[in-house]
């Protein structure tokens, strides 16, 4: 048994080599090496239940996410995570689907590619494929007024579960970006809720701001097959404690 439960984050599969992409044939090779070495993939649902009774993990556990909705996940990685009988959950920004991601607070460096459909959403749902909500408009919730975030959050949940006919039981903040008032609406309405946090979530998380690993920090095949080890646990430290000083030093700069 472990007490860690690292949850992946992966947002687009494309070759474009951008910040928020990984290549078709490396996300193969990530969830080919979570097979072979019998990693026990498990839902988000699995996560929180074993949070809340603060069970450990069963030895090996990963939790695998997809931010946005990309098409290419319906594309590349649906058909793998099928084949091997991966659980994921994918967080959908609802007012974009079938349309591409180029909402208002896009960084001009990400290249506008198309989102899913509900008729793939609803393929995939059948598959056992999970959704959560990623607000209507993915907006930085805490730089908006509360009930225009509270209404961000809700709708999209509500679209959701009137598309798919069943309960959206789990978020994800964009951007990372919430507080306290924040949290407090999702723990009303939702399960629980995944964070940008860079660290390995475990038995004592907070099921509202949930850890996870994005795989730009990973992608490295050393470190991905490492991703148990105290080594990579050491190594996110450092990558978190250096894109928190970036951060504060560009907010510096914009107030
Ligand atoms: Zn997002």
């Amino acid at each position: 048994m472990s007490c860690k439960v690292p949850i992946l984050t992966y947002h687009s599969i494309d070759d474009s080599g951008s910040v928020i992409s990984i290549d078709p044939a490396s996300f193969k090779d990530q969830m080919r090496f979570l097979k072979d070495f019998s990693f026990n993939v498990i839902s988000l649902n699995e996560v929180v239940m074993h949070i809340r009774k603060r069970q450990p993990f069963v030895k090996n556990s990963i939790a695998i996410t997809f931010d946005d909705g990309f098409k290419n996940v319906f594309l590349e990685a649906f058909p793998v995570l099928r084949e091997y009988g991966f659980r994921a959950t994918i967080f959908l920004t609802t007012n974009y689907c079938e349309k591409l991601n180029n909402w208002p607070d896009q960084p001009s460096f990400i290249k506008a590619q198309p989102l899913l459909s509900w008729t793939d959403i609803k393929e995939m749902c059948q598959s056992g494929i999970q959704f959560g909500a990623h607000t209507h408009n993915h907006p930085s919730l805490t730089k908006i007024p509360l009930m225009d975030a509270e209404n961000e959050i809700l709708l999209s949940r509500k679209i959701i579960e009137d598309q798919l006919q069943e309960e959206v039981k789990y978020f994800a903040y964009p951007y990372g970006d919430f507080n306290t008032n924040i949290v407090n609406i999702v723990s009303r309405s939702f399960t629980g809720a995944c964070s940008t946090e860079l660290a390995i979530a475990n038995s004592k998380s907070d099921p509202y701001i949930l850890e996870r690993i994005d795989i730009f920090y990973i992608k490295s095949g050393m470190i991905f097959k490492s991703l148990l080890t105290p080594y990579v646990s050491c190594y996110l430290k450092c990558r978190r404690l250096l894109r928190d000083l970036r951060k504060r030093s560009f907010e510096k700069k914009l107030y």
